[in-house]
């Protein structure tokens, strides 16, 4: 079997008609990015946080990741013994998550304890490659979501610790004003190793690191101006991926999931312009007809684009032919080294206790 042979077929009635066959030995997991036929065939969907916690859960012995990489190398790193996780198009990257490696980042920490005299702890996006999730985790520190940057930087602020936060500048940025955090305590690291901020760096209490995505940073003020004339009385609300200007504008940041949960709880006509992924807003709009629900702009993310119903049922087809007995490949096992899932599995877990211990 081939993929340019299971392409023969209508994709989505293949998918379905394969899913029914494989039963609970398959768990199909989507990020709310997604096209919306993969959302609406998922068994479960959410942001990279809810994916990671669902999956772990999962008892399928095949997670059919539909997502870009760095989610399914999270599903791996918590995956059960005997789990296979699969990603569609291993080609689906984050160039976020590309904008720093493990080797950079351990570098970068070296610097830093040598410059605050004291051991600055690692906090990283969930937006990130398995190894800077196992630089993490070997130094202790622990990775976060959107949803819980606040509760996870916290944690380590409180306690007096330097933190050095990558890859995304304005998931940071954005969580420190949050926070309350005194700007002249914040620099950020440039990826040719300059430091930049406005007080003195050996006392910062958190650094962070240059990197973004390109989906979000295309928002701009004048986008949030434009909403707000056209829809007099319309709640803002963006990603914290956001440039701080256009975060600090906004009526409201939030999360993938923070942002699907305000709409619902906006109730019928009420009015939101949402800064994030074009592909997640139109689907809340389709979703809740009763609302309006408008884009800030129609910015789409291409990496979580690249899973489509062809690549799914390829997929699908494969874990059919294994389980028939077949000896084809599986389209497209995603895997962790074993040194490099303990530590990054820390640093994941870490994030989870976290989470607990707020609620
Ligand atoms: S939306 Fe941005 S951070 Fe998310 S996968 Fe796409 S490029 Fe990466």
């Amino acid at each position: 079997m081939s993929p340019a042979g299971a392409r023969a077929e209508d994709p989505v009635a293949g998918i379905r008609r394969v899913r029914v066959r494989l039963g609970p030995a398959v768990a199909i997991a989507a990020h709310h990015y997604q096209r919306p036929e993969i959302v609406a065939l998922a068994d479960f969907t959410g942001d990279s946080y809810r994916l990671a916690v669902e999956a772990a859960a999962s008892r399928a012995r095949y997670i059919v990741f539909c997502g870009v990489r760095f989610m399914a190398e999270s599903a791996a790193i918590l995956a059960r013994p005997g789990q296979e996780v699969l990603i569609p198009d291993p080609g689906a990257g984050c160039p976020m998550a590309d904008m720093i490696d493990a080797g950079a980042a351990a570098a970068v920490l070296a610097r830093l304890d040598t410059l605050t005299g004291s051991e600055v702890a690692p906090v990283t996006y969930m937006n990130s490659s398995a190894d800077m999730k196992a630089v993490t985790g070997a130094r202790g520190g622990s990775v976060c979501t959107s949803g819980n940057a606040a509760a996870v930087l916290s944690r380590f602020l409180d306690r007096g610790r330097s933190v050095f936060f990558s890859p995304d500048r304005n998931l940071g940025w954005n969580t420190a004003r949050a926070l309350g955090l005194d700007g002249s305590r914040v620099f950020t690291v440039r990826r040719d190793g300059s430091i930049d901020g406005t007080g003195d760096p050996s006392r910062a209490a958190l650094f962070l690191w240059d990197g973004h995505c390109h989906v979000h940073r295309r928002f701009t003020v004048a986008d949030l101006e434009a909403a707000r004339a056209r829809v007099p009385g319309i709640t803002v609300m963006v990603h914290p991926e956001c440039d701080g200007p256009v975060a600090a504008a906004a009526d409201r940041t939030g999360s993938t999931e923070a942002i699907l949960e305000a709409v619902r709880a906006g109730g019928p006509g009420s009015a939101w312009a949402v800064g994030t992924e074009a592909g997640f807003v139109h689907r809340l709009a389709a979703a809740m007809p009763d609302r309006t629900v408008l884009p800030l702009r129609e910015s789409y993310c291409m990496n979580m684009a690249r899973i489509d119903a062809a690549g799914l049922y390829a997929t699908l087809r494969s874990v059919e032919d294994r389980l028939d007995g077949g000896t084809g490949p599986l389209y497209h096992p995603v895997t962790v080294g074993v040194s490099v899932r303990e530590d990054a599995a820390r640093a994941l877990t870490a994030m989870i206790d976290t989470v607990a211990g707020a609620r």
